[in-house]
């Protein structure tokens, strides 16, 4: 940018620019810190949403087990006796599978790991001898017990929820077991499912090794999930909420809950990106309310710049054009109504008067012959001019004095020039305001009377002519003038062919015996 640049910008667009700037730079910097506000609570409320819903079906899981767990107790309390019945056995198997949704299935194994009983029939495991080290896991442990998960005789993925058989005085005679279809239709997912939210949270229940119990994508049942900080945090009991990022490198906001019965975890989680997609409405909502108050303010800093620069760029104005007619009085009216604007326009309207002083002064002076104070030729030649401009009709004496050499001759130039100075203030003293009087050479003299007849300026000169010849001069004695009279009508001949005519009545005067005025016709 260089100077002429900058010098066309003006007071106003730099207070425009200026508070402009600054209020844009303060609505970005409050939009932009309310977007970081609205995010941090989207994703606090998310974050706090989604581990409150865990913890709730952590407790629904948890009593859904306590139910399991109670009814088979109650079954191995009454089969205690008849674990030799088989019609008993498969009586009680059935109804616990078919009497509640509780189990997909219910096997009654013996003590020594051989299914006595199993329902549904259509399992045809009854008689196996389990085998497996999965398998054995409710027969080795003779307390109740939630199972990891193990394919079963029957080839589906479960886990089991057992009770152990004891005789009255405490012999082990096996457990009856209810299992749980871990990818089939079953009670975790019927329990699960019914409390699901719609807002793109997903939910999944891990056992406590970290293997997917629970997931709404049934093919990722099975599968080990650990080494996830969630994970870990909830398999060590802990209920919170976290942001991670899972195993496909999408950013979750993930609350956690234990389910301490069985050592499981339950995890609700939602994408990132879903939760802050509300956040564009919500922004759009906030511009459109910051909207018309910064229209507002843009528009009032827009009226106070013009009000604030008005009064500086109107003195400017008027400063570049200080020459032309009425500048002055445009200044004056300039309303400067605050401290600089004013001083400002005080200051340069007392340059102005200074300067027109000084010019009028230096007009006056170029105008004027020092010795008498009366207009000299310059200032002669401008009066005809303009009386000749302004068509003003004007009465014109020329006047010279008589035998003026003589003075000289005989008093010496110093009393001639005295003389010379008494006929100005007698000129002086008998002039009118407006007559303009003229010293036009040495001892020559003209007067202007502007809007005078012939008679009255007659009467003037004879005057004049009486009053010099009746005042005697101190050293000289008497001292007499001769008068030419003429009369411009301010027409079309031109005031200087007056100028002429009085000259040649003076000349007749001075013909015709001096000490007297001659006119010339009109
Ligand atoms: P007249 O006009 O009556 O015909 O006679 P005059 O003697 O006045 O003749 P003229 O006008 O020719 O002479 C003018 C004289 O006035 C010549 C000069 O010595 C004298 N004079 C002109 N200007 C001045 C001046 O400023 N001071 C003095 N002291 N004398 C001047
Ligand atoms: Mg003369
Ligand atoms: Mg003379």
């Amino acid at each position: 940018m260089n100077f002429s640049c900058l010098l066309k910008l003006d007071l106003r667009r730099l207070i425009l620019f200026l508070a402009v700037i600054s209020v844009l730079v303060t609505l970005a910097n409050g939009f932009y810190a309310s977007y970081e506000v609205q995010r941090a609570l989207l994703i606090r409320d998310s974050l706090a949403a989604n581990r409150a819903y865990a913890a709730k079906l952590a407790e629904t899981t948890d009593i859904v087990l306590k139910a399991a767990q109670d009814q088979l107790a109650y079954s191995a309390d009454l089969l205690r006796d008849k674990m030799d019945d088989e019609q008993a056995l498969m009586a009680e198997a059935r109804r616990l599978h078919q009497q509640t949704d509780s189990f997909n299935s219910v096997v009654v194994v013996g003590a020594n790991a051989v299914i006595l009983a199993a329902s549904p029939d259509t399992l045809g495991v009854k008689g196996l001898r389990l085998s497996s080290p999965n398998a054995l896991q409710s027969l080795n442990a003779k307390r109740p017990l939630v199972t990891d998960p193990f394919v079963s005789p029957s080839g589906n993925y479960i886990l089991a929820i057992s009770h152990p058989v004891f005789t009255a005085d405490g012999n082990y005679l096996g457990y009856i077991s209810g299992s749980i279809y871990l990818r089939e239709r079953n009670i975790l997912a019927n329990v699960l499912e019914r409390h699901f939210h719609q807002d793109g949270s997903h939910l999944y229940v891990v056992d406590r090794n970290g293997t997917l119990i629970y997931h709404p994508e049934a093919e990722r049942v099975g599968e080990n999930i650990t080494g996830n900080p969630v994970i870990e945090a909830v398999l060590d009991g802990r209920l919170g909420a976290e942001t991670l990022r899972n195993s496909k490198g999408v950013d979750m906001l993930a609350g956690f809950a234990p389910v301490t019965r069985a050592g499981w975890g339950v995890v609700a989680q939602r994408p990132r990106a879903d939760t802050l997609a509300g956040l564009d409405g919500l922004m759009l909502e906030v511009f459109m309310r910051i909207l018309p108050l910064g229209l507002l303010t843009l528009s009032a800093i827009w009226l106070s710049a013009l009000f604030i620069s008005r009064p500086l760029w109107q003195l400017a104005q008027s400063a570049r054009v200080m020459d032309q007619p009425g500048a002055l009085g445009r200044i004056s009216a300039i309303r400067s109504w605050y401290f600089e604007a004013s001083r400002l326009k005080r200051a340069i309207l007392k340059g102005a008067g200074l300067m027109n002083d000084r010019i009028s002064q230096l007009h006056t002076d170029s105008h004027t012959d020092a010795p008498t104070g009366l207009l000299n030729r310059r200032g002669l030649e401008q009066a005809l001019e303009s009386l000749q401009l302004a068509g003003r009709p004007v009465a014109l004496i020329t006047l010279d004095i008589d035998h003026f050499k003589q003075v000289n001759d005989r008093f010496g130039h110093d009393v001639g020039d005295q003389a010379i100075g008494l006929l100005a203030q007698l000129m002086k003293s008998q002039a009118r305001k407006g007559d303009l009087l003229c010293r036009s050479g040495g001892e020559e003299f003209l007067l202007l009377l502007p809007d005078t007849e012939l008679a009255p300026a007659l009467e003037v000169a004879e005057r004049l002519r009486r009053q010099v010849a009746g005042q005697p001069v101190p050293v000289v004695g008497r001292m007499t003038i001769s008068l030419g009279l003429a009369r411009w009508a301010g027409d079309a001949g031109g005031i200087r062919q007056a100028l002429k005519r009085s000259d040649e009545a003076l000349y007749r005067a001075k013909a015709a015996g001096r000490n007297r005025t001659e006119c010339a016709p009109e």
